[in-house]
């Protein structure tokens, strides 16, 4: 079996377009664009290029970019004063700190503190609480890039056994909500779990995000399967560049499952289609606008 590849860049560059269309309507009918403020603490070289990323994405599809750059050693203090303005400013839509923060600053703090209609990332204990409660709230990025990348594969998913590896806050666990709100039966493996290779070979549906190259192997895959890996690894190369690889390994996945995301170009392009898309929600959520469909 060769699986077929399911391509997220181009299913992020169409979600995007999508976006844009919004943010077109909303300047027309509406006479607002959205604003979405990402706050960078620090010269970790890694968020740089992610935040660089966003901002460009952003300005991109028209939306309004709002770049905050705090030095390394910034306290709590200073940056939940930060956010406390931002969460005043009306012309600020959705805020978005770029994680991991310096070791001084407590995360759990700090999202905290962003208030939750404007919390694009879904991190906010009330959106995680509405999330697991099946009320309507914004979606984490890269949980609900996974949807819809599974949406690219099925018309339905109840019934279907999902397995997700990782229980972090930020993907594992609300892409578990997700898949369980999708009626999935959901099974969550973590470092614990015993047999995992056995426990991943029950499923029709199997998230892979753990930061581990290439442990997911063929033969953990059931024959026909989708395959989401979240993963984003670099590992060493000829060239001494290093390149980048997913959780699962891709070649051997090719040849057992039904379908897989590459890495890169799987998840990874969905996470910041996705934001743009949760600023887009949050700023006609708190406006009482309902979003055209494009
Ligand atoms: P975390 O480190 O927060 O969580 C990793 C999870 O994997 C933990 O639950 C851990 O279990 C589990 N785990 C670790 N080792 C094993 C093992 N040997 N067997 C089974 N489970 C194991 O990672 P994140 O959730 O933040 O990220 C996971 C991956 O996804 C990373 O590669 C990250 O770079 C990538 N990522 C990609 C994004 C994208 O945009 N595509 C966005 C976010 C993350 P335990 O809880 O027991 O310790």
């Amino acid at each position: 079996m060769t699986a077929a590849i399911i391509d997220g860049k181009a299913l992020a560059d169409k979600l995007r377009a999508r976006t844009a269309i919004h943010i077109r309507h909303l300047k027309a009918a509406h006479g607002f664009v959205p604003g979405l403020a990402v706050v960078l603490v620090g010269e970790d070289p890694a968020s740089r290029v992610y935040v660089r990323n966003k901002a460009r994405q952003s300005e991109e599809i028209g939306m309004r970019s709002i770049h905050h750059a705090l030095p390394a050693d910034t306290e709590a203090a200073a940056l939940v004063g930060l956010i406390k303005r931002l969460n005043a400013d009306p012309g600020v839509d959705g805020i978005l700190v770029q994680l991991p923060l310096p070791p001084q600053i407590d995360p759990a703090g700090v999202i905290d503190a962003i208030d939750p209609a404007k919390d694009v990332d879904g991190f906010h204990v009330i959106n995680a609480g509405r999330l697991a409660t099946g009320a309507p709230t914004l979606i984490p990025c890269t949980p609900l890039g996974c949807m819809l990348l599974l949406g690219e594969r099925h018309s339905a998913l109840a019934g279907l056994n999902a397995v997700v590896i990782g229980r972090s806050n930020i993907v594992g666990k609300p892409v578990a909500q997700l898949l369980l709100a999708a009626d999935c039966t959901v099974t969550m493996a973590h470092s614990k779990t015993r047999n995992l290779p056995a426990v991943c070979r029950g499923a029709d549906i199997l998230i892979a995000a753990v930061g581990r190259p290439e442990m997911v192997r063929g033969d953990w895959i059931k024959p026909g399967a989708t395959v989401i890996d979240v993963g984003i690894n670099r590992i060493a190369s000829a060239d001494g560049k290093g390149r980048l690889v997913g959780d699962v390994a891709f070649a051997e996945a090719l040849d057992v499952a039904g379908a897989v995301t590459p890495v890169p170009g799987g998840a990874g392009p969905m996470t910041i289609a996705c934001l743009l898309q949760n600023a887009v929600t949050a700023a006609c959520a708190r406006r009482g606008i309902v979003i055209p469909t494009a």
